[in-house]
């Protein structure tokens, strides 16, 4: 996609805007299969919170990848979208018993992260093949809110506690049919995923139905320059011949599972928004943007830097700005960013926006969440429509007073 391309998206459909391209969607999704391709049995689940569209959910499905759902909602929604129950997997942290029976009973796979909930399901529903979400307590990367695999993370069974599972697994006769980790957001380093994928393998082979294993994700993608970029090529092609050892170890040909979302969908997505203001201070130049972060809160949240160009003016004479929002809050995108020469009513653009930019919007300030375009087959079609004010009023209740 070229910025005229996206200038005329921003024209189309107004600002501000989500805009994927279904494309890198694609080759993605087709880079990391090829990179297991040494695998017998593959099994993508797109973690549906990165992006939740339910037209980016059809796109997903209509290459072969399953779901990864972490709510219930969002097993209703994988299903809606065309995804079978035997293609997703639920994967929820700290929900109740009553939640995992409905997503249950809709046919999709289990998988259970804490003790308590797996004695009393597995006490309910013996019949109900489970997998067990471990925790292998090995931290990827240094940002302690991504990282889910440290010793005191909510997240997951210890592998500690194995000896716990097996005395539950025995005394409930329910059946173990999967194993899973997911140890955070930031896997700059192979080698520490392949040292808690031992972990996980070690604690595999105590149980003897296994199907599948699942090594979560945690597959990064570079937002700056200088960013460090998973070398899937590499993982793929070391934990192969690892993964069809162990089968032959454990007597059978398991299935090897992936639940990437930032992988698949982050570089397909452009974030457009319009500059309102540039505003010069005694040290800054500001260029405040028809939106903040309660349509993108990334930066805020994360520290993220996502790229920003400006569409509008792509060969001006580049200057130091600080990019905000409009909100009536710190809202800041971009310090001190070198930038194309903006000015007022340009459009700027910020790069990795596909995943966890728009399901993280919110209506903070009584603003509308951004409308949706799939850029398919060099189309643009518009995937959710901006929201108008019926939709900020359309819950609440006005009381006599
Ligand atoms: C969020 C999540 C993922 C996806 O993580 P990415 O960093 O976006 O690839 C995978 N598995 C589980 C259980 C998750 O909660």
């Amino acid at each position: 996609m070229n910025n005229n391309t996206l200038l005329q998206i921003a024209n189309d459909f107004g600002s501000p805007v989500y805009v994927y391209n279904s494309e890198i969607i694609a080759s993605q999704y087709k880079r990391l299969t090829s990179a297991f391709s040494k695998v017998e049995n593959l099994k993508i689940n797109y973690a549906v919170k990165a992006l939740s569209n339910i037209s980016v959910l059809k796109l997903l499905n209509s290459l072969g990848s399953g779901a990864d759902t972490v709510s219930i909602q969002e097993v209703q929604l994988a299903l809606k979208a065309g995804f079978k129950p035997e293609h997703i997997i639920y994967t929820p942290n700290g929900v109740s018993l009553q939640e995992i029976e409905e997503a249950s009973e809709l046919g999709v796979q289990i998988n259970i992260d804490n003790l308590s909930i797996l004695e009393q399901f597995g006490t309910k529903h013996p019949q109900v093949p489970v997998c067990i979400r471990i925790n292998p307590h090995v931290m990827a990367g240094g940002n302690t809110n991504i990282s889910v695999g440290h010793i005191d993370s909510k997240f997951g069974i210890s592998i500690h506690q194995i000896p716990h599972i097996i005395r539950i697994v025995e005394n409930t006769n329910m059946t173990i049919n999967g194993i899973h980790m997911h140890t955070g957001s930031d896997i700059l380093d192979i080698d520490v995923f392949l040292y808690a994928s031992e972990i996980l393998f070690e604690a595999a082979k105590n149980f003897s139905h296994l199907e599948f294993i699942d090594f979560g994700s945690g597959f990064k993608v570079p937002y700056k320059e200088g960013d460090i970029e998973t070398n899937i090529e590499e993982l793929g092609n070391k934990l192969s011949k690892r993964f069809n050892t162990f089968c032959k170890e454990y007597g059978k040909p398991l299935t090897l599972a992936f639940e990437p979302g930032k992988f698949l969908v982050s570089q397909s997505g452009y974030f457009l928004a319009k500059v309102n203001v540039v505003k010069q201070t005694t040290s800054t130049v500001f260029a405040q943007i028809d939106s903040g972060f309660n349509h993108l809160i990334r930066p805020m949240l994360y520290g993220s830097q996502h790229e920003i160009i400006n569409i509008s003016n792509p060969k001006g004479r580049e200057r130091f700005y600080s990019v905000v929002g409009y909100i009536c809050e710190t809202d800041t995108f971009a310090n001190n960013r070198r930038i194309n020469e903006i000015r007022e009513g340009d459009i700027l653009a910020f790069k990795n926006a596909g995943a966890y930019c728009f399901t993280m919007a919110s209506n903070y300030n009584s603003r509308f969440r951004p409308a949706e375009v799939l850029w398919h087959n060099k189309k643009a079609h518009l995937i959710r429509k901006h929201e108008t004010f019926d939709d900020i009023i359309k819950n609440q209740i006005e009381i006599t007073l």
